[in-house]
């Protein structure tokens, strides 16, 4: 266990309880909001979004280190989403055996036969990362995975610095409260989004949220929706089954829905096969790659984020290709790569299953899944590599090195939990906004974090998932 800097408050039983009331309500007061799980689609009843009673320590450097590298993965994540011969020969095997990827593909496909109708691209994304610690060496930056679709947190991590530095001043730590830095995502991924609305060019033409059935986490995405109307731009939210029955696309390829034109489409949702209830909803996100309204994420930056791809890129010489005459910048990329394994058919892929199946500890078995808890882990490795490993079925997993973070103590302040100091893990994300026209990069930013902080008898799972809660670092 870290030696902390706040051990002493968190110690004292009786300050604690006191603060963890202190900090409900500053949640609240602040804006750190999450609908209640028993009405997710209503805001007559609304709770504090969980969160860590107090800020965890991350070192300085790292944390400069995952914020500077943010406009090189921005330029990355753009690069391949437009090199289609790179993804046709990445996704290959993936698409073979995962239908879920093969849809996605499909639609690519159908894009490329067709042209793409718009120009411009809008790219929000969050590479996030855990802090490796190998004996006593000082903790590495290891890249977990890039979300290029549906990235959450941005609106509510734009509050919770003031919440922390709050609480901090509260337990009477002064200094610490400066040690919480700054963080305003919301802002930037909505400057980037304003910026696209911009150069779609046309006054009346709204911003689409393509939200999700179920709408616990709508506070998030209210964030971003304030700060476009703050700048008269409208927003909408709409569902799959919206665009299904009332989304059509005019001579020119025009995207309307509800008798409005869309400028952006913003997926909030989409970025897993549940999300497809039916045939309709895929049809209607062929829809909506094929019309004139720019999409975060086009389809191409979508499979972009796919683990495989993730995987590929780690494969010696392939940064380089994307970015020739850039040593340095690819060295600062890789410098983030865990060890990422293929278990394509031949003998690099037997050569994983091997070395999985002889230390199933060391590693994560991943498929191509989003939105946390579908992750491999321990025994079960070896459980489900004995069920697929000579079959092309184990080419829809990519294997991955396990990052080992050292816990610290902190408490998870969530409803109707008890309050108790649990050992945590931490997973930093950094949030990058980039907006291109044709080949001009009108703006690419590094523009936030998240820190989410888990209990570490979980060894997955995200904030929506019930596992993760909001947390910030206190920089060391
Ligand atoms: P998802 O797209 O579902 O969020 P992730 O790759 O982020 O998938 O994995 C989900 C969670 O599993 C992460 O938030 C992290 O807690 C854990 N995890 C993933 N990869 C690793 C790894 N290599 N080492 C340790 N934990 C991991
Ligand atoms: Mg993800
Ligand atoms: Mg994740």
């Amino acid at each position: 266990m870290a030696q902390g800097l706040l051990d002493e408050v968190m110690m004292n039983t009786a300050l604690v309880e006191e603060l963890a009331d202190v900090a409900k309500d500053e949640a609240l007061l602040q804006g750190v909001l999450m609908r209640i799980q028993e009405t997710p689609n209503s805001s007559e009843l609304v709770t504090y979004a969980p969160f860590t009673l107090f800020p965890s320590p991350v070192p300085k450097a790292v944390f400069l280190q995952a914020l500077a590298v943010q406009t090189h993965y921005n330029t990355l994540v753009d690069k391949i989403s437009q090199d289609t011969d790179f993804l046709q020969e990445a996704l290959a095997s993936t698409i073979e055996v995962d239908d879920f990827t093969a849809r996605l593909f499909r639609i690519h496909q159908q894009i490329l036969k067709e042209g793409r109708s718009q120009p411009v691209v809008l790219g929000l994304n969050r590479s996030d990362y855990m802090l490796d610690q190998r004996g006593d060496k000082p903790s590495s930056l290891k890249q977990i995975e890039i979300n290029t679709i549906a990235a959450s947190f941005g609106g509510l991590s734009s509050r919770t610095a003031d919440l922390h530095r709050h609480i901090l001043k509260v337990a009477g730590r002064m200094e610490e409260s400066q040690r919480v830095p700054d963080n305003n995502p919301a802002a930037g991924l909505a400057r980037a989004v304003a910026k696209a609305w911009e150069l779609y060019g046309s006054e009346r033409a709204v911003v689409m949220f393509l939200v999700e059935e179920i709408q616990r986490n709508i506070f998030d995405q209210r964030y971003i929706e304030s700060e476009l109307w703050k700048r008269n731009i409208p927003t909408i939210r709409k569902r799959f089954d919206d665009v299904c029955k009332s989304g059509c696309l005019d001579q020119s390829k025009r995207l309307s829905v509800d008798g409005k034109e869309v400028a952006v489409v913003y997926f909030r949702n989409g970025y897993m096969p549940q999300n497809y209830v039916s045939e309709q909803c895929w049809d209607a996100r062929l829809m909506m790659e094929r019309s004139l309204a720019i999409k975060c994420p086009d389809i191409g930056t979508h499979l972009a984020g796919t683990k495989k791809v993730q995987q590929v890129l780690a494969r010696p010489g392939v940064l380089e290709k994307f970015l020739p005459d850039q040593p340095r910048v690819v060295e600062q990329i890789r410098a983030t790569f865990a060890g990422l394994y293929t278990l394509d058919m031949g003998p690099d892929g037997d050569k994983t299953v091997a070395m999985a199946l002889a230390a199933p500890d060391q590693f994560v078995l991943k498929p191509q899944r989003e939105g946390g808890g579908n992750n491999i882990y321990g025994s079960e490795i070896c459980q489900v590599l004995e069920g697929v490993k000579d079959s092309t079925e184990r080419t829809a997993y990519i294997l991955m090195d396990k990052i080992n973070p050292v816990p610290v103590q902190n408490y998870l302040l969530r409803r109707d939990a008890p309050l108790r100091m649990s050992s945590c893990l931490s997973e930093l994300g950094v949030f990058g906004a980039y907006v291109k026209r044709g080949g001009d990069v009108l703006m690419n930013e590094c523009v936030g974090h998240l820190l989410r902080t888990k209990s570490s008898e979980h060894s997955d799972g995200g904030v929506a998932a019930g596992v993760a809660v909001l947390d910030n670092p206190l920089l060391v």
